[in-house]
């Protein structure tokens, strides 16, 4: 359906994939009943909205990794190496997918705790950027280390189980919800009250 005033243009990702679009509304009017949040607070409710995304509304995202990591371990178990070692007998990989599956549990009680604050006010804290950034590097360490334990066959595996498409999409996890720079930014001034940066 087009809207008038409302354009849409499409954006197809690194991995191919025709997942994100830009919006550009011209001289568009909105009736005041359907405003949120009141006249000129829009700052405000994009934080709000933008605090429940990077905290609790990644909760599925948490669940598949940490099922992929469990994979990862049967797949460490199943798999050897050229000179036919069990890939979990090397102690490199073993600690690589034991950090990762003790940082789920670690993103997950983080989750628990914000989901138990956010019970008690009436909107997400800047906390969650935390959230945000630890699950989105913790996201792109453990792609990486799917695409290590497939080695050479890896690169190829874009179709089959896709791990190397997924390890491509990671990338875009410290971009998406705002860049891990900017999350970075307001973990020191607003959870760590630093001084402001420049
Ligand atoms: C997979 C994906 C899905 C997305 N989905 C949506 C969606 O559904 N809806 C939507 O509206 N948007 C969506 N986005 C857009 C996303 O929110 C923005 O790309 C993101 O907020 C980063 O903004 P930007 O692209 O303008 O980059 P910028 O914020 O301009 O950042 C560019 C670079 O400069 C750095 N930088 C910027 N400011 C600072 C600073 N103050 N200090 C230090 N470094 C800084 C950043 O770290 C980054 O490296 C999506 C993006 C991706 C990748």
């Amino acid at each position: 359906m087009r809207l008038p005033g409302v354009t849409v243009r499409p954006i197809t990702t690194m991995t191919g994939e025709p997942e994100l679009a830009e919006v550009f509304y011209d001289d568009v009017r909105i009736p005041l009943a359907n405003v949120v949040g009141g006249l000129g607070d829009g700052w405000s409710v994009a934080m709000s909205t933008l605090s429940f995304e990077r905290g609790t509304g990644f909760m599925k995202d948490q669940v598949e990794l940490a099922r992929f990591v469990d994979e990862l371990v049967e797949v460490g178990r199943d798999r050897t190496d050229r000179r036919g070692r069990r890939l979990l007998d090397d102690e490199a990989v073993a600690a690589r997918l034991a950090t990762c599956r003790a940082e789920c549990a670690a993103l997950r009680a983080m989750t628990l705790a914000e989901i138990g604050r956010n019970a008690q006010r009436s909107q997400p804290g800047p906390e969650s950027s935390m959230m945000r950034l630890f699950g989105a590097e913790l996201t792109q360490r453990v792609r990486m280390l799917a695409v290590d334990l497939l080695g050479d066959d890896g690169l190829a595996d874009t179709a089959g189980r896709g791990w190397t498409t997924q390890w491509l999409h990671s990338y875009a996890s410290t971009i998406a919800a705002g860049a891990k720079d900017i999350q970075r930014n307001i973990i020191g001034e607003r959870v760590l009250g630093l001084p402001k940066g420049r």
